[in-house]
């Protein structure tokens, strides 16, 4: 069993995640025959990026030849190479788009984060394992400024990451086309996304996606009680109730390990009685919708309550199509309100949700939007 990750390591000299061992021993046993472009896709919070920060940093380690012989190890993390790498300053890699760099002030968080560990709220930071990064465009400009970069004749390997390459404008993934139909040696070409099928079909035909999507799930749940139960990153009663729990949010996070993780200690998680309360009372005239979307403003950020909502429509879903509902621990079957929404309704819901999804790249205002689904689910 491998030590959970610690906050004191920077992100390129990680552990591996278990259910992360064999494609690491595919990728590093073929370190001569890598191709050109390499592409790491698969739904968030699966530890795509972690994965990735420590390929990147065991292809440019000065010692890799040495460390070479066990490919369990990543890179020394003390050579020139790897001391580059934790100052920000590798001369060898490129980074797009350059929010995507893991930097010193990450790091600098995670220590300040661990020195005010003592209250609930910054244990929970400290523990939490890394998410995905805010989503910018990439432009044609920017893939054209790489090209330097690309081109330049080196004896040594050099990285270019590009995180999020779906959001990749047209003229600027046509322009990276350009640079993967002419590799030149010893550079390395490492897209990231989430979500493969957005990428074109030229880019996709051009690079070679690592199964990184492949999940072990026997190696995933025991993992994550280990890590809940050497963290105390979330609250449990017994190793068994854990271990239900956990269960639970791999199911509700499609499988995804991290997602989970984040899940089980996230706000909203634990409000999931309270939004059904809440919904029951809006919905028999207890209280208004403007008293309930004050209160939801008051506890909880609109993502957060927009993430709780969906989840809970998806199980009342679940249970209109006769399906079980995924949050065993909730007893939803036992509220008859529930059985009697229709599809439709539940549907209708959920298409307000995607329009305030929208709504929030736009500025829309929070509490308009908390006004707006709140008013929806009172006719649910
Ligand atoms: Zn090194």
């Amino acid at each position: 069993m491998k030590q959970p990750q610690s906050s004191e390591q920077s992100i390129y000299f990680e552990p591996l995640l278990p259910w992360q061992q064999s494609v690491w021993d595919n990728l590093t046993s073929r370190y001569d025959r890598l191709p050109h472009g390499l592409l790491f896709a698969g739904m968030q919070g699966i530890g795509k990026r972690g994965f990735v920060w420590r390929f990147v940093a065991w292809l440019l380690c000065d010692n890799r030849e040495q460390v070479i012989a066990n490919s369990t190890h990543g890179a020394c993390g003390y050579c020139q190479s790897c001391q580059w790498l934790q100052a920000g300053t590798h001369p060898d890699l490129q980074v797009l788009p350059n929010s995507s760099l893991p930097t010193i002030d990450q790091e600098e968080l995670k220590t300040s984060a661990k020195k005010s560990k003592g209250s609930k709220s910054s244990q929970k930071n400290t523990n939490k394992l890394p998410l995905e990064p805010a989503k910018t465009s990439i432009k044609v400009d920017d893939i054209r400024a790489l090209q330097p970069f690309m081109s330049q004749g080196s004896s040594g390997r050099r990285v270019c990451v590009i995180d999020n390459a779906d959001m990749m404008t047209v003229a600027a993934a046509n322009a990276l086309l350009k640079t993967l139909e002419e590799p030149r040696d010893g550079i390395h070409l490492l897209l990231v996304t989430d979500w493969p099928t957005k990428l074109l079909p030229t880019i996709r035909s051009r690079v070679q996606q690592v199964a990184i999507n492949h999940i072990q799930l026997d190696k995933v749940a025991g993992y994550l009680t280990e890590y809940v139960m050497h963290n105390k990153s979330i609250e449990f009663e017994n190793e068994s109730q854990l271990s239900e729990q956990i269960k639970q949010a791999l199911k509700l996070a499609n499988g995804a390990p991290l997602a989970a993780l984040d899940m089980l200690s996230s706000e909203w998680y634990s409000l999931r009685d309270t939004w059904i309360k809440v919904w029951l009372a809006i919905r028999v005239g207890k209280r208004s919708s403007i008293a309930a979307s004050d209160y939801w403003q008051k506890n909880l950020s609109l993502d957060a309550f927009i993430k709780l909502s969906e989840i809970m429509l998806m199980d009342f879903s679940r249970q209109s199509l006769g399906l079980k509902p995924l949050q065993l621990d909730l007893k939803l079957e036992e509220y008859a309100s529930i059985h009697e929404l229709t599809l439709d309704s539940i549907q209708q819901v959920m298409t307000v949700i995607e329009d305030l999804k929208l709504a929030r790249y736009q500025n829309v205002q929070d509490k308009m939007a908390y006004d707006r689904l709140l008013s929806e689910l009172a006719t649910l």
